[in-house]
């Protein structure tokens, strides 16, 4: 084959544990199914704490930004777990380095098809914390209307490519921020006729999901509230295992990662379930490379392989090998 000057560059970090396990079968489905793009593994997590002594090398930092999409297997690993230099202050860097502030956590399953649009870089995980001098701890949460905006544009969009539908979840009865967010929100609506947006106390919101998750199309919300949310959501429609996540910013690369963690328990026996780490890669080619018919036919061969091959997380036999043979066997039925 000739060079291609512009094949699409995606960073590959494989990560920890399951981490490598998992990423291979994303990238024999990408070998597969997008042949063009060009693959590049890069340490980053506790693997790279042992090779460089810090969780997130300069290297893989400016490879993952001058990427074109970081597809990224967990990180961490039982032997830092009580380190000072950890895995995880990697994995907050990189997304604030690369400023992805719209963690999108769809969740669906038979009638629930539902999209959790969390704001991930701001609130009460990023605002000043601290101990009084008479034992009091505080921790405060702050927005800024223009980081109110930018996510509920980015809801309203998705909504728009969706169902139409957005509900905004917020503690507008008693927060200062979640007022600022329900009127930045609807200031954005104005954009957005076509979208129909209504408004939810966020309590109302964990007990609606509950009960009818079906009413649900694009759920937008601030950071802790959508961390909550976005697990209750996966937790309904199958369970960590199978929850993938896109991490945007507004121009740069995109993370695209499973939900759960690095599983050191099942490390190194080749039973790690893959799709969540295959779902991830089709946020990858919908949302990050806008090849959605790409991102289509991955989908639907994983749900094949789920209904087919189901790993032993599932209550089935398949090994993650077995997995990948039917993922990849359903790309040519
Ligand atoms: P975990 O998600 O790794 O594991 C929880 C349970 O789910 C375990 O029993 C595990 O075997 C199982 N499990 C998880 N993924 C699975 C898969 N794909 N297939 C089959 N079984 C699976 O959570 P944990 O044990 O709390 O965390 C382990 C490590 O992962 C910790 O170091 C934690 O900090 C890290 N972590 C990383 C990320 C990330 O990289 N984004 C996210 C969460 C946790």
């Amino acid at each position: 084959m000739s060079t291609q000057p512009n094949r699409p560059r995606i960073v590959c970090l494989p990560g920890d544990c399951i981490g490598p396990e998992v990423m291979a079968v994303a990238q024999r489905a990408l070998r597969k199914l997008a042949p063009d793009l060009e693959l590049e593994e890069h340490v980053f997590g506790a693997g790279a704490i042992r090779s460089t002594g810090t969780s997130l090398p300069d290297a893989t930092l400016e490879a993952c930004r001058a990427a074109d999409a970081v597809l990224k297997a967990p990180i961490g690993d039982p032997e830092f777990d009580a380190a000072d230099v950890r895995p995880e202050q990697g994995m907050l860097r990189l997304r604030a380095e690369l400023d992805v502030y719209a963690n999108l956590r769809p969740a669906s399953r038979g009638e629930i098809d539902l999209l959790i649009v969390r704001e991930l870089v701001g609130g009460l995980y990023f605002g000043a914390r601290g101990v009084r001098e008479d034992g009091t701890v505080f921790d405060t949460c702050e927005y800024h209307p223009t980081q109110v905006e930018r996510i509920a544009r980015r809801a309203f969009e998705l909504a728009r490519s969706r169902r139409g539908r957005l509900t905004s979840v917020d503690k507008a009865n008693v927060l200062e921020t979640s007022r600022l967010w329900r009127r930045v929100v609807h200031e954005v609506a104005a954009d957005y006729v076509d979208v129909e947006v209504e408004d939810m106390l966020v309590d109302n919101a964990a007990m609606q999901l509950a009960s009818a998750p079906e009413q649900f199309d694009v759920i937008v919300t601030e950071n802790m509230f959508g961390d909550i949310l976005s697990d209750l959501a996966a937790a309904m429609t199958g369970g960590l295992g199978l929850a993938p996540s896109a991490s945007l910013s507004d121009d740069g690369p995109g993370i695209f990662e499973p939900v759960h963690g690095s599983a050191p328990d099942i490390a190194g026996r080749g039973i790690a379930n893959p799709a969540a780490m295959l779902r991830s890669t089709a946020l990858m080619l919908e949302h990050g490379l806008a090849r959605p018919n790409e991102a289509r036919a991955l989908e639907g061969a994983v749900d094949v392989a789920l209904h087919e091959r189901p790993t032993r997380d599932l209550g089935g036999t398949a090994t993650t090998a077995e997995f990948a043979d039917a993922v990849v066997a359903a790309f040519t039925h």
